[in-house]
């Protein structure tokens, strides 16, 4: 901790003292504090940014808020707690407030705040910095390339040529139960460009859709994920389950189920491997035809899940029409879980609802101990997220598991 800089504001000066004395008995000694926004401003514009920025919500004049609007704009803050005596809904609005212009929160917090629980939220960031996560909020537009920045290929190719499909890869992000149970990978695909680099789907995959290339990717995709999952049936004995992401425009195919169940028999895998994850869009049609398909990939063994729950169309109005035996819940209601009543009341609903519907749940974007144990509090979903694994290549990821499955298939989570 000795390395930290540290901001308080504070306006009350005997809580900002023992704040200060806090930090300096945790050997937190690079202490700037300020009694008004004014004088948080000025310090942090003299001295340059800091790591952790502890910041009370009510003042006279500007405000907590204020003050959050300022780290966020200029950047002079790497990580927030707030802290304040209010309303606990207060306290969660203004997380959300913090997070949503991108802030990396480590807590809000009642006042008086613990030692102990000061000591928590600094090795939370400490933790957080070793394993590299930064403060962009995790569905934020990256860089878009355009279809003519993408067509950049080899001269004379273009997307869609023979030869530019195999730059399609996929990584994969282990999911692991509550025990500690490798309870399978989900494939994301990513495009290993000859002049841009390895790129995440967020900079390629609307421009793909829009070049009628999303068939082709999600084909390969599965080709891959299936390929691996039968390497490891033959290397290891044991099936490993594979989640693909699917559009919604190739379920409206009639022939999608029939080409699924074609695809499984000749890898010589049994359809419960395969789970589809569908992120819902408002133009699917529940249409009878579809759900037919969908029906018959359920009934020989797929899985189907609902991706992003709660977020766009991925509504419960599409969970009653469509036969998901999955639901998989966003980072959005995730992140910072541990700090945030109103999160947790919409998780453990979404729990209780799936347990109700015999879905299984898979909560994705879980990136510190303090929300996943806030999640083992409400219940046992499978984890998916930073705090267990990155998203990794094939052979990253046989590595990974050799590592982590040596006492008897189970995964050391913490
Ligand atoms: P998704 O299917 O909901 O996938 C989860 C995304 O969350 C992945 O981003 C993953 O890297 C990221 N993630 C997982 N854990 C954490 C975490 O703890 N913290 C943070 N900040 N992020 C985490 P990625 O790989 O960039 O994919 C983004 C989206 O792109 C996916 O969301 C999916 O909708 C789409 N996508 C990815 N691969 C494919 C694909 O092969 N086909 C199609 N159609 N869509 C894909
Ligand atoms: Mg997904
Ligand atoms: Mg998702």
């Amino acid at each position: 901790m000795r390395l930290l800089n540290v901001l308080v504001l504070e306006d009350n000066s005997f809580e900002l003292m023992v704040l200060h004395k806090m930090l300096n008995a945790i050997q937190v000694f690079n202490v700037l504090t300020a009694d008004s926004v004014e004088v948080a401003q000025q310090a942090l514009a003299n001295r340059g940014g800091v790591d952790i920025a502890i910041c009370d919500l009510q003042m006279d004049g500007p405000d907590g808020l204020d003050m959050i609007r300022f780290l966020a704009k200029y950047r002079l803050a790497r990580a927030l707690i707030i802290l304040s005596g209010t309303d606990q809904s207060i306290l969660d609005g203004a997380a959300h407030f913090a997070r949503s212009q991108g802030i990396l929160l480590l807590g809000s917090l009642r006042k008086p705040m613990s030692p102990d629980a000061l000591c928590q939220l600094l090795e939370t960031y400490q933790d957080l910095v070793a394993r590299g996560v930064q403060s962009v909020p995790l569905k934020q537009a990256s860089q878009q390339f355009s279809l003519e920045e993408l067509h950049q290929l080899a001269p004379g190719q273009r997307i869609g040529d023979t030869g530019t499909f195999a730059q399609w890869v996929a990584y994969y992000q282990p999911k692991v139960s509550f025990e500690g149970r490798l309870a399978g990978v989900e494939a994301l695909v990513r495009w290993q460009h000859p002049i841009h680099g390895l790129m995440s789907p967020g900079q390629f995959l609307d421009a793909v859709d829009s070049a009628g290339l999303i068939e082709p990717l999600t084909w390969r995709m599965l080709d891959l994920a299936l390929t691996l999952s039968s390497r490891v049936l033959r290397e290891r004995g044991e099936c490993l389950p594979v989640s693909v992401n699917i559009p919604p425009s190739m379920i409206e195919r009639d022939d999608f189920a029939r080409q699924i169940l074609a695809l499984l028999v000749r890898f010589g895998l049994p359809a419960n491997v395969l789970t589809l994850e569908i992120v819902e869009s408002p133009l699917l049609q529940a249409k009878t035809a579809h759900l037919e398909g969908l029906l018959r990939l359920r009934m020989q063994g797929c899985h189907l899940s609902i991706d992003d729950f709660g977020t766009g169309a991925s509504n419960i109005q599409r969970l009653l029409q469509l036969p998901f035996s999955e639901l998989k819940i966003p980072a959005e209601f995730v992140r910072g879980i541990g700090d945030d009543g109103r999160k947790s009341s919409v998780v453990a609903g979404a729990l209780i609802m799936a347990q109700k519907m015999a879905l299984s749940v898979v909560v994705e974007g879980v990136e510190t101990a303090r929300d996943y144990r806030a999640l083992q509090a409400l219940g046992e979903p499978t984890i998916q997220g930073y705090f267990i694994a990155r998203p990794m290549s094939e052979v990253d990821l046989l590595c990974w598991i050799e590592e982590r499955t040596k006492f008897g298939g189970i995964v050391r989570v913490v």
